[in-house]
């Protein structure tokens, strides 16, 4: 039993691994699906939360939307409003945030994480292009 959901787990975490990858439940379910053809979607979104959990990867929330990204280290995110997709962005280390945010509720910032909301290049270039 340990054996399989180590497996299972393992197969999760192996179609989450890479630079970029940022997936949504439904997308980590299908990509899963063609290594494990039986496993159940209660069991994929189960391991998604403890690999989140774990700190091996992490879920990137907005507005009715859910993403799993790959990567846990910090860096940022631009939504695209058009296709949903997420981009990565470097984050820019500025102390200036952090203490601005602890003046402010007069407490300490752990990590911060940015989102910016906007529209990507392919969909920028769709839209002059008037497709
Ligand atoms: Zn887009
Ligand atoms: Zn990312």
């Amino acid at each position: 039993m340990i054996q399989r959901n180590t497996k299972q787990k393992e197969a999760i975490l192996s179609v989450m691994q890479g630079a970029g990858i940022h997936r949504t439940a439904d997308e980590v379910l299908s990509a899963v699906h063609e290594l494990i053809p039986g496993i159940g979607q209660a069991t994929v979104y189960r391991n998604l939360n403890r690999l989140c959990s774990e700190g091996k990867i992490r879920k990137i929330t907005g507005e009715g939307w859910n993403i799993y990204d790959g990567n846990p280290m910090p860096h940022d995110h631009l939504h695209c409003a058009y296709c949903g997709k997420l981009y990565d962005i470097s984050s820019w280390e500025d102390s200036a945030m952090d203490s601005h945010a602890e003046e402010e509720v007069q407490g300490k910032v752990l990590r911060h994480s940015v989102l910016y909301e906007g529209i990507c290049a392919d969909c920028l270039k769709r839209q002059n292009e008037g497709v």
